[in-house]
């Protein structure tokens, strides 16, 4: 039995043949010798399905990329422990105070909590796309010298910059936190810039307990830096566009959209032109019957009702009952599903229709192991596809030093495929090295070696070999 997707066209799936060339002019246009992928993550508590979704999509949008494009890829997470542990009213302000995970447990409890929340996944995940990642807190993040310099920045347009970060209130939420007892006015009602310049802003704040405080920012001080969702996503996004080194793309859950423009006129303000702002890619949300975001604290609460029709593991992945290999693989499986057409890509679904659609791979036997995709130019797929080139070279990114022997190689060449099994990797310093070394009648029997050293100089710049040479020796698996 086959499964069925069905997704009506939409103005952006009619423009695309491909999920993944929603990237394509940007990358095109920059021609980035980097691509960062940058996820926000967050850990006050466990992640459901949704949140699963978006981050393996990550993966899967870096993997491709770097397949596609030939450029190297990897994933940055952004842990938000910065999140309220606890909201409280000050009794006489009846304003809300709160105090941060990080605040509140420390740097070892937040580290085990992305460990234990993130880090088994992420690692299957990566070793399965061979996309390296790593987990930065928001604590990390805020103490940077150029995510500081990057706020005191925004406070010359503070009076544009604030409508848009609080666009009901007009106060921007700058929390400081008490430097006695950790906690910071909700709603930075009594917070007040008392003067800034290029390098250094002074602030007076209010604690409930402690009376008023004054908190000095500047690149290197060591006051803790709070802020609103949207605030913090422009200073981030701001301090994206200034590292020149890499083309960023941040993987947002769908329910972003409706949030980014705000982001987009901020960044606009602090001076970034329109062609320079990061890439955006949106991960379909998951939804109840009524339309809603599905939301694991208000199943808590009580406050969504969700028929029993739903698996638990959907809502609670600690309920799944398998190996974690193989809800790494369900996952890869379900977003490549999505991402087969971008009219299923870019849409939302209900929690059945994604239950339905992940049951029909769980009821699915398989015993078929990892298996990397590589994509090749045609005149070289033809040769392994007649089984005369037996050895491919590739030269030592990272993601590429970490295929074994005893793995599948999956060749594709547009909608062309062959499965292949790794027999051994040899490294070289360079390509000369490997050809006086190996057969290059496995390489390519039809040209000399000369015209062999030419071909791999042209497809490899110097740069690039000086990162070592892998010999692949393979052996095509008939299917
Ligand atoms: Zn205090």
């Amino acid at each position: 039995m086959s499964l069925k997707i069905v997704s009506p066209n939409t103005v952006l799936a009619n423009a695309l043949v491909h999920t993944i060339d929603i990237l394509r002019p940007r990358i095109a246009y920059t021609k980035p010798e980097k691509v960062k992928f940058v996820v926000g993550t967050q850990i006050n508590g466990l992640p459901h399905i949704g949140t699963h979704l978006t981050q393996c999509a990550a993966f899967l949008f870096a993997e491709q990329v770097r397949n596609i494009f030939k450029v190297d890829t990897s994933i940055l997470f952004g842990a938000l422990d910065n999140a309220p542990h606890e909201v409280i009213l000050d009794p006489e302000s009846h304003h809300a105070y709160q105090i941060t995970y990080q605040h509140k447990l420390g740097k070892n409890c937040i580290d085990s909590l992305t460990q234990k929340y993130y880090s088994n996944l992420f690692s299957r995940l990566s070793e399965r796309t061979f996309v390296d990642y790593e987990i930065q807190t928001y604590s990390e993040q805020q103490s940077a010298p150029n995510f500081r310099l990057e706020f005191i920045k925004t406070l010359k347009e503070l009076e544009r910059i604030r409508w848009l970060v609080s666009p009901s209130s007009g106060i921007p939420h700058i929390r400081f936190p008490c430097p006695k007892c950790w906690w910071a006015e909700k709603r930075s009602e009594r917070t007040h810039l008392i003067k800034h310049n290029e390098k250094e802003a002074e602030f007076k704040s209010y604690c409930f307990d402690h009376m008023e405080y004054s908190s000095v920012i500047s690149e290197d001080s060591d006051c803790y830096l709070d802020l609103s969702t949207l605030y913090r996503n422009i200073i981030k996004e701001s301090c994206l566009i200034n590292d020149k080194k890499s083309l960023h793309i941040i993987v947002k859950g769908g329910d972003w959209v409706f949030a980014c423009q705000q982001i987009d006129w901020a960044l606009g303000l602090l001076g970034h032109a329109p062609n320079n702002l990061p890439v955006r890619v949106f991960t379909p949300q998951i939804l109840t019957d009524t339309g809603a975001k599905l939301s694991k604290s208000l199943i808590k609460r009580g406050a969504m009702d969700i028929k029993d029709d739903l698996e638990n593991w959907l809502i609670d992945p600690d309920c799944w009952d398998r190996s974690e290999e193989e809800y790494a693989d369900l996952l890869i499986w379900t977003v490549e599903e999505l991402m087969s057409d971008p009219k299923h890509f870019y849409r939302s679904y209900s929690y059945k229709e994604l239950q339905r659609i992940m049951k029909h791979h769980i009821s699915q036997p398989s015993n078929v192991p990892p298996v990397r995709t590589i994509r090749i130019y045609r005149k070289y797929f033809k040769l392994i596809k007649e089984g005369v080139k037996t050895i491919e070279i590739r030269v030592g990114y990272s993601s590429m030093k970490k295929i074994k022997a005893g793995q599948f190689l999956k060749f594709i060449c547009q909608d062309d495929k062959c499965l292949t099994k790794v027999n051994r990797i040899t490294e070289y310093a360079s390509f000369r090295e490997l050809l006086d070394s190996e057969d290059t009648n496995k390489i390519n029997p039809h040209i000399s070696y000369e015209e062999q050293l030419n071909e791999l100089s042209n497809i490899f710049p110097s740069n690039k070999e000086a990162l070592g040479v892998l010999c692949i020796e393979l052996q095509k698996v008939d299917k």
